[in-house]
């Protein structure tokens, strides 16, 4: 069978592969710990759940317009308001499927074949292939634990070339729960803008950062420069909405518009009842979200202290998100040779999931996700430092 040479180069998406994998063990009634996919273990917050019961009850399941209905993008809008002073007008606003949805529209929107997107790595795995499938090349800009995973203006002006087009900042990150502060920030967006780049900002977790680290956000600069920036965010991983795939990208109006006309082509608009589902999550109180923040906090300290009991890891601490992104690689050796090889050995061994950083552009890692109850956290860390000091024998 012939397929499009476009997918030729295109990977499965391993967080989600691993996670299959991880649920078919347990299926099989292997007693499999899964630290491998980013998704909040809480469950959806009643008032959310109590919209889209309501949603139902009323009948609204039919189309809505493709950006999303109105109220949902202007509250999405204000959300920018809300948390960073910025107001946003709704014409500015698309919902999509997901923050994931939302940057491969983008992308699909912006990009020509060979523009040249900087992507700081360690880096989601996905942005490449999204980059790839829409005809851009990933020009990828390596940062170590030596950097604490920070990329700067000037190790991005190394790679900057006459084709570059984009940058793709994530703050806080996935995978290394890296926060830029807010001079950092500046200091990137302001290189880029005068470089004249697009800045594609990802701030999915920007609701998850412990003090006293800040949130930073790049919709200031939105505000400023609405034809060089875009800010993508979702309810997934701040309100535990994963499954209901919600989120929003704000950008210039004529680009929303031109987004707005291909999703036409392809989801149309996102399921309705989940769109009045995260009205209700926009719209209400965020004490939820300080919660599930504290819960990932503490287990994020739990999580860290144990990692650094183990001789030969080096884990610099996160500010925020749910990872631990650890440096694994002097335990490479006779047994495993690679982050790939060390995640299987894992797996066989501990029965922990966890993926390899070569997916995220680092192999010399292996991601934790933290997104766990902590007596699973603390039991899939102690079985993997008791793997790892096998290893050592
Ligand atoms: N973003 C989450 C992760 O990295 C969810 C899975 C995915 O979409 O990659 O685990």
């Amino acid at each position: 069978m012939q397929i499009a040479d476009r997918l030729q180069t295109i990977k499965p998406s391993l967080t989600l592969t691993i996670n299959s994998q991880a649920l078919s063990l347990r299926d099989q009634g292997v007693h499999v710990l899964s630290l491998a996919v980013g998704e909040p273990d809480f469950p959806t917050p009643p008032h959310v759940c109590a919209a889209a019961k309501k949603a139902i009850d009323e009948n609204f399941c039919r189309y809505t317009a493709v950006p999303g209905i109105p109220e949902l993008r202007q509250a999405a809008g204000n959300y920018f308001e809300r948390v960073h002073g910025v107001s946003v007008p709704k014409e500015s606003i698309i919902i999509g499927q997901g923050g994931k949805h939302c940057i491969y529209n983008f992308f699909q929107t912006f990009l020509n074949p060979a523009d040249e997107v900087l992507i700081p790595a360690p880096y989601w795995l996905s942005y490449p292939d999204m980059v790839q499938l829409a005809g851009g090349v990933p020009v990828f800009v390596k940062a170590g634990t030596e950097n604490a995973f920070k990329v700067t203006p000037e190790m991005l002006e190394k790679k900057c070339t006459p084709k570059t087009k984009l940058l793709i900042m994530n703050s806080p990150s996935n995978p290394t729960g890296a926060v830029y502060s807010r001079e950092e920030m500046e200091a990137i967006l302001d290189w880029a803008l005068d470089r004249g780049l697009f800045i594609l900002s990802d701030e999915i977790y920007e609701q998850l950062v412990f003090p006293p680290a800040t949130t930073t956000s790049a919709i200031h600069a939105f505000a400023k420069h609405p034809d060089q920036v875009a800010v993508v965010n979702g309810l997934s991983k701040s309100f535990a909405m994963t499954g209901w795939r919600v989120g929003f990208l704000a950008a210039h109006s004529d680009l929303i518009k031109k987004i707005s006309s291909m999703q036409g082509h392809s989801t149309s608009n996102i399921c309705s009842i989940s769109q009045k589902a995260a009205l209700a999550a926009l719209e209400g109180p965020l004490d939820c979200v300080e919660t599930m923040r504290k819960a990932f906090q503490k287990r994020r300290d739990a999580g860290l202290a144990i990692i650094e009991t183990w001789k030969d890891a080096i884990c610099p601490k996160p500010d925020g998100a749910f990872y631990l992104f650890v440096d694994v690689h002097a335990y490479y050796g006779e047994t495993v040779h690679n982050s790939t090889e060390l995640c299987s050995y894992l797996l066989d061994k501990a029965h922990v999931a966890l993926i390899p950083g070569a997916a995220f552009g680092d192999d010399n890692c292996i991601r934790f996700s933290y997104a766990v109850a902590d007596e699973v956290l603390e039991e899939a860390l102690e079985k993997v430092g008791s793997a790892l000091r096998d290893l050592k024998r």
